[in-house]
């Protein structure tokens, strides 16, 4: 049994499965660029759009323009995409840009839209790794970019920082997060890099680093981060005091949030759904009027609502997990919350349990014990 959620925490994702490149590592839907077939994109979008406006959207608190490589959008498409849909005051609207992209004319542009947070895909401040993963920037042009939006106006700024390389270790790690943080930013999001055996570089999986070096290197990353006056808030978000990530935060805390564009996934009135994750096939379900892609038939909201909880370092709150689902949440795990408290990878207290920083790194075999 779920409950409606009170008004006033909305999110949309818009998804741009567009690339000018494909990274080795890539294993995401994403396609190369080609103008015609944007165009063509960029106007199913605006359908799907008109459809969402003529069904009714609630007001917006944030919107995400994520990819692929949403920032082939130009800042025009982005106003039009916007047109009409009534967003909160204080809407936070993110754009993931590739910093190969970023130029004055550009940013200038940016700054003329509704967009007030830019997530940078920096990934490494060493070459070596920017090459390994086929990354098209170099690492010395990250401070200038962050310089051109800054003096543009934008004044809420995420990088995305990848460790855990093939022959990484901390000490490269270290050297390369020390670059990244000479430069200003007001919130960083640190990946481990999986190598799939569908991409290029699928074939180096067996070089990876081991799971202590891993676990090394992202305990190395959260105390420098801690030290450099970030906030831990979710195993791999770090954010300088009231610069979380309110759309992400949407995700990990249930509310809804709705999804545009092919695969995208979305969360609304209880249900989880993705749109088709084919390009013909999603031109075909927003020609035919369709919206709300296909309910996920393997959804559990009670599973997803505790793994997404529990990512969060504030943890999951036991008052609210009883008004949302109508349950306990204790008494059906007590077991293995006694036996994962006694192992000192949870925290308890009479409102809340969460993860303890020991859990962060092996949080998914954690989080599996509760579900
Ligand atoms: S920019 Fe992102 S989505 Fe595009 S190919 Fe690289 S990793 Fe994949």
């Amino acid at each position: 049994m779920e409950q409606d959620l009170p008004p006033g925490q909305i999110g949309l994702y818009i998804h741009i499965p567009w690339c000018l490149s494909r990274c080795g590592y890539c294993s995401f839907y994403a396609l190369p660029f080609r103008r015609q077939d944007f165009a063509e994109y960029f106007a199913t979008l605006l359908k799907e759009k008109q459809l969402h406006l003529d069904a009714g959207i609630p007001r917006l608190s944030t919107v995400y323009f994520g990819g692929g490589t949403p920032s082939l959008l130009s800042p025009l498409q982005i106003n039009t995409l916007l047109e009409g849909i009534a967003l909160s005051p204080d809407a936070e609207i993110t754009l993931e840009i590739n910093p190969i992209q970023i130029t004055q004319e550009y940013a200038a542009a940016l700054s003329q839209t509704p967009v007030n947070r830019i997530s940078l895909g920096v990934q490494s401040m060493l070459d070596e790794d920017l090459a390994y993963l086929t990354r098209r920037h170099k690492a010395e042009a990250v401070a200038g970019k962050v310089r051109i939006l800054r003096e543009a106006g934008f004044r809420n700024i995420s990088a995305d920082f990848i460790y855990g390389l093939p022959a990484s270790d901390v000490r490269r790690v270290r050297h390369s997060l020390d670059l990244l943080l000479a430069i200003p930013f007001e919130h960083i999001s640190s990946y481990l890099l999986e190598l799939y055996e569908d991409t290029p570089l699928g074939k180096d999986a067996a070089r990876l680093p081991e799971d202590e070096e891993c676990a090394a290197q992202y305990s190395a990353i959260c105390q420098m981060l801690a030290a450099a006056g970030f906030t831990q808030y979710e195993i791999s978000n770090f954010a300088r005091s009231g610069r979380e990530s309110r759309h992400n935060l949407l995700y990990w805390e249930g509310h809804d949030f709705l999804a545009w564009g092919a695969s995208a996934s979305g969360y609304y009135r209880g249900t989880r759904y993705q749109n088709p994750p084919d390009l013909a096939q999603y031109y075909q379900y927003i020609q035919a009027g369709r919206i709300y892609g296909k309910p996920d038939p393997e959804a559990k909201p009670e599973a997803d609502y505790i793994m997404m909880r529990l990512r969060l370092c504030r943890g999951l709150s036991l008052a609210e997990f009883q008004q949302r689902f109508g349950q306990d949440f204790q008494s059906p795990r007590a077991a293995a919350i006694k036996r994962l408290q006694s192992q000192g990878l949870i925290l308890c207290d009479s409102e809340s349990i969460r993860l303890s920083p020991a859990a962060y790194f092996i949080s998914n075999s954690v989080i599996a014990d509760l579900l």
